[in-house]
């Protein structure tokens, strides 16, 4: 019992200097199957989305097969776009390439993952590129960081992910903006046909950031919003990257003006919904704005009193670390109003 034990402990540690050194025991896991990371959904034939996939998560992609080339929508996290390539043309299989990637916007959980696919087109808001240069530190260390958390966990179904975060950070030093960029870039619209199947970006204004796209693919009935829609969450509002309620508002209004009752739409955060999802979205901003004109005119609560509220509407949702962010980000909105 004792050796066993001194074993144990000896393994542990070793184990425990290999993942801080980076060298991942490949043997270990040898003969494993190997699972996907990301939960894959296929939502009408040919189009998949990935979600889920902690640690290393991110918003929602979507992957669309279309004949010969296919298009990815989002790519998640720094450090995770090796995995997602990886089961994303597992997804694919032998005759189909992927040969676009789309960015909703320019938020790390969107883009984090671009560098894995530099050698094809990537489409995003003509906005989105000025947007990358600064956070491009901020980047590179979160596929640090998780290296190490995703490396300590010392989890056998993580073995091939480990692999492919490493990827990423051997290359890391030579990684620069031009990594996460977009190569094409729109203004207001741009259709698009990859492999047979039609997509339409659209950039409407302002919203949960300044360089918002949404995808609507009009043959297959499915919108992919991006983070306009944080679907039974608390959205993350972005004030300095042109966050603004009222564009948000009139961003998810054009989105609901290319739904029908059939249409599936993907949120940026969240389970996939229908188009009362993306209503709920719109009320949700109406429901806080009247919380806080309430708090202010009737309580006479000041804004550190409003962030701490607890409001009914959209009380069981989730992301409950955002709401106060929601509600001083409204709270100023309404005071320039
Ligand atoms: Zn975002």
């Amino acid at each position: 019992m004792q050796l066993e034990r001194r074993a144990f402990i000896r393994t542990a540690a070793a184990l425990s200097s290999v993942a801080t050194l980076g060298l991942w025991p490949r043997e270990l896991f040898a003969g494993l199957t190997e699972k996907n990371h990301f939960t894959w959904e296929e939502i009408r034939s040919g189009l998949w989305v990935a979600s889920g996939g902690e640690p290393g998560g991110g918003g929602n992609t979507l992957l669309a097969s279309g004949k010969e080339n296919a298009t990815l929508i989002d790519a998640k996290v720094s450090g995770i776009g090796h995995t997602l390539r990886r089961e994303a043309e597992a997804h694919l299989g032998d005759k189909v390439k992927l040969t676009h990637l789309i960015n909703t916007h320019h938020h790390g959980d969107h883009i984090g993952g671009n560098p894995a696919f530099n050698d094809i087109t990537r489409i995003g808001h003509v906005a989105l590129n000025p947007r990358v240069a600064p956070q491009l530190e901020r980047l590179r260390n979160a596929a640090g960081a998780l290296y190490r958390q995703i490396s300590t966990l010392r989890d056998a179904d993580l073995a091939p992910v480990v692999r492919d975060v490493e990827k990423t950070i051997e290359s890391l030093e030579g990684l620069d903006a031009s990594d996460f960029e977009v190569s094409r870039v729109l203004t207001d619209e741009l259709d698009l046909e990859v492999g047979g199947i039609r997509m339409h970006l659209r950039h409407v204004g302002a919203g949960h950031t300044d360089n918002d796209v949404f995808i609507h693919l009009p043959d297959h009935n499915v919108i992919h919003t991006g983070d306009l829609l944080f679907h039974e969450l608390h959205p993350y509002m972005d004030p300095d990257a042109g966050a603004n309620s009222r564009g948000w508002q009139q961003s998810l209004l054009n989105c609901l003006q290319v739904c029908d009752g059939e249409t599936i739409v993907i949120p940026g955060h969240g389970a996939v919904t229908d188009r009362d999802g993306i209503k709920a979205q719109i009320k949700y901003f109406d429901d806080m704005r009247r919380v806080i004109r309430y708090a202010k005119d009737v309580e006479s609560m000041g804004r550190d009193e409003i962030v701490k509220l607890e409001p009914g509407p959209a009380s069981d949702y989730g992301y409950e670390q955002l709401r106060p962010r929601v509600l001083g980000a409204l709270y100023d909105e309404m005071e320039r109003e």
